[in-house]
Parts: structure tokens; sequence; C-alpha cells
């Protein structure tokens, strides 16, 4: 498991043992202050401890778990008589979205339940994303930065830019090509996709064609190599795993890396690993269609054109 996951695991845990400590220690005051509650407090103790025997031997425990609620309403009846409020037994939780379990559960399409990473996780993840992600080598690329400003004039790209920072910041982006002239934006509009996935906790990865070809012919080479140290080899594995498995890939400036007898190959490997994922890719090219068709020939073009819309930046209103 990536260590920032279990660095967010442990950090829950922690936050889950936090809130029981505090509520045994309330509980441990409201029984010194009123004694009458002390009794059926031991006897729901009792039903508890046996309930987790019994689920621990594998017996049935629904009878003995079902004898719990009465005893707790008995209980909070009391508390009531004596000016207490009850709620004040609830475990109080460091994130009340998710009572610390790190996800929610929301309605989805037609009437499934769909869980999500609850924000305090998101929060937790967004600074290591951020980092690993890339973004910081381009610091005002962000959505945040005014679209009208960078696409003055221009309604058809101000209309995209919107579209795209709505799906980055809510869901999730398709696969796509930003094609055009150079200081059309596309870097810019693509980096601020991935700040925008970084933010929300999802894995993101802004590099360079050129340096991502690089990167997986050390991969091919720690393959291929009777030996590597393991920290180089364990190194080049957590970056290829970056590099295929992040939730939002950025391979900008397609068409300036030189060209090896890989290639081809190698991008569509990383195209397909990634689309059998489910991840997205968006990849920049200065290249106009006709003459990615005519680098990267027939099986790395088609791909692209059957699986992933081809947008084209333009300076043109
Ligand atoms: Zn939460």
């Amino acid at each position: 498991m990536d260590s920032v996951y279990e660095d967010v695991k442990s950090i829950l845990e922690n936050r889950r043992i936090r809130s029981e400590i505090l509520l045994k220690l309330k509980k441990d005051q409201i029984r010194k202050e009123h004694p009458e509650i002390e009794s059926i407090e031991q006897e729901i103790d009792k039903m508890t401890e046996d309930t987790l025997l019994a689920a621990l031997e594998g017996k049935s425990c629904e009878d003995l778990a079902s004898r719990i609620a009465p005893l707790e309403k008995k209980r909070d009846d009391l508390l009531k008589d004596l000016g207490v409020d009850p709620q004040i037994l609830l475990p109080e939780p460091f994130c009340k979205h998710c009572n610390d379990t790190g996800y929610i559960r929301k309605p989805g399409k037609d009437g499934t339940v769909e869980t999500d990473l609850c924000v305090c996780v998101r929060e937790l993840l967004a600074p290591v994303m951020l980092s690993r992600s890339g973004v910081e080598n381009y610091p005002n690329y962000s959505f945040d930065k005014a679209a009208d400003s960078f696409y003055e004039g221009n309604a058809t790209m101000q209309e995209l830019f919107e579209k795209l920072r709505k799906l980055a910041e809510k869901e999730k982006l398709p696969n796509a090509v930003f094609y055009g002239k150079s200081g059309k934006g596309k870097t810019f509009t693509a980096v601020s996709c991935a700040r925008a996935y970084a933010k929300q906790g999802r894995s993101a990865l802004v590099i360079r064609q050129a340096e991502a070809q690089e990167l997986m012919m050390e991969h091919r080479k720690a393959i291929q190599s009777f030996y590597m140290a393991p920290s180089k080899e364990k190194e080049i594995e957590e970056r290829v795993g970056y590099l295929t498995q992040s939730d939002l890939l950025v391979l900008d400036d397609l068409g300036v890396e030189a060209r090896t007898p890989n290639t081809e190959a190698d991008l569509l490997y990383l195209l397909d690993t990634r689309m059998l994922a489910g991840k997205t890719t968006i990849i920049t090219t200065n290249f106009d269609l006709e003459s990615l068709k005519e680098r990267y020939g027939g099986r790395f073009f088609d791909r692209i054109d059957r699986s992933f819309k081809m947008l084209r930046f333009t300076c043109e209103g």
C-alpha cells in the first residue's frame, strides 16, 4: 500500500481512539456524579462484553445485542430525569461527516449507494498529492487564475476551460488530447486540471512525454538487468507506478521527444494500462492531428482517436 495511505489510516485510527478515550472519561465522570445510573451502566457493559464474546466465538449474538437497546433507553430516561442530556454519552468524532471512518456513503445513480472519500481525508492527502504531482513547477497554472484574462475575448476557449474546471473539481475528467499551436494555454489548462485533482486528495502527475519515455526506458532496463541496487529499483517501480496508476496523468508536449524504437510501444502500454484501470490521461501536443497520425502511425493514433476527446486549442474567438 502507498505509504501516504498507511499514514492516513493510522491518523484515522488515532482519531477514533482519541474519541473513545474522551467518551470513557465523560462516562466515568457521569457515573461518579450520578451513582443512580451505575447499575444500568454495569448491565450494559456486561451485555456488550457478552455480545462481543459470542461474536468472537462465532455464536449468534443477535439475541444479546437486542437486549442492549432497551437498557440504553432506560439509562437515557433516567439521565433525563436527572436533568442530564443523554446525547452527552455519544462519541464525539474528530470528523462528524464520517465518524472518523474516512469515507462517506452517498446516493449514486439509479438508487445505488456510492462511497466516497471524506473531506477530512482529502484534506490530509492534498498536500502530499500536490507535492507529488509536479504542479508546483508551474506556480501560476491554476483554475483560480482568471480564465477570462487568459482566454480574453475567446468565448469558445472560455467555455471549454469552464467545462474542464467543473469536471476536474467535482467529477472525473475524460481522456483528452489538447492540441494546437504553442502558446494557446494547453499546458496551462492541463496543469490546472492536475492541480484541482491534487487539491482534492486525488493523485495526479504532470510529466513531459520526453521524461515519461526516459522513465519507461529505465524501467525496462531495470527489469532486464541481472542486478540493480534494490533502492534504485524500488524508486523506479514507485515512479512508474505513479505514471501508470495516478488518477490523472498529464502527458505534456507529446512530439518533442527523441524517437526510439520503443516510443510507440511504450506509449501504447502506458495508455492501455491506464485505461484498463479507469484512470484519466490528458495529452498536450503542438502537433495537429494529421502530423500526429504521420508521426505515431496506426495503432497509437487509432487508440487516441477512439478513446480520447480531441480538443483543439485556438486563438480564434
Ligand atoms: Zn471525515
